[in-house]
């Protein structure tokens, strides 16, 4: 049975190493794009201080998010660093029917998911400019513990020998220059030929 839903929107899967400035990333492409919206994640992780339930993830015990997999209301989901992500479908439709195009910050193995349900979605890896600036971005963030940080650099690495199956790599130096070329990206796949050819149709039948 083909149970994959229908999703009306352009998806964009961002993902990226823990540390390479993912959500400062997506703050700013929301902030310069009105049509563009994140879709809110589960998680089984408990919330950072900063951190505000269904605004940055909706979070979840591990026996509500295991209910919602066997009833199968995730788009994706995975396990990464020790906890429970996912991407519902609920999350995902709101925003389109309400118009929106989504960005799913994810990691790989949700990419893989979605690479498979949603073909049309445009895959886009974030590197580091270097590990340097890796390990010090995840020690700044003042959040993560010595052997948390060594986890995600470890992870890291298996998640860069990933990226080459994305459709777009973008280094995240400055923050303002990779900002621009996602968005040069999000622009170009609007003119993708499954996306409008309802011009070309009506041209043909004149
Ligand atoms: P963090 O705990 O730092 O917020 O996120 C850790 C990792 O989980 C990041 O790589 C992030 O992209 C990934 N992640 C967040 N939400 C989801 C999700 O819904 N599905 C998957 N597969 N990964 C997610």
């Amino acid at each position: 049975m083909d149970n994959t839903p229908i999703i009306k929107g352009s998806i964009f899967v961002m993902s990226a190493a823990s540390g390479t400035g993912k959500t400062s990333l997506t703050r700013e492409l929301i902030r310069t794009n009105p049509q563009l919206r994140v879709a809110v994640s589960h998680t089984t992780r408990a919330p950072r201080e900063n951190e505000v339930d269904h605004e940055h993830y909706h979070f979840v015990d591990q026996e509500t998010f295991t209910t919602m997999v066997g009833e199968g209301q995730f788009l994706e989901h995975a396990k990464v660093h020790e906890h429970y992500y996912g991407t519902s479908i609920a999350a995902v439709t709101a925003l389109t029917d309400a118009g929106f195009d989504v960005i799913l910050e994810i990691d790989v193995q949700g990419a893989e998911q979605i690479r498979r349900s949603l073909p049309d979605a445009v895959c886009i890896f974030v590197l580091p400019p270097s590990w340097d600036v890796l390990r010090e971005r995840l020690t700044n963030r003042g959040t993560n513990t010595a052997e948390d940080i060594e986890l995600r650099l470890k992870n890291a690495r298996l998640e860069f020998e990933q990226a080459a199956l994305f459709d777009y790599l973008v280094v995240n130096d400055r923050l303002e220059e990779a900002t621009q070329n996602i968005n040069h990206i999000i622009k170009a796949s609007r003119f993708r030929q499954s996306k409008d050819n309802h011009t070309l149709i009506s041209l043909l039948e004149d």
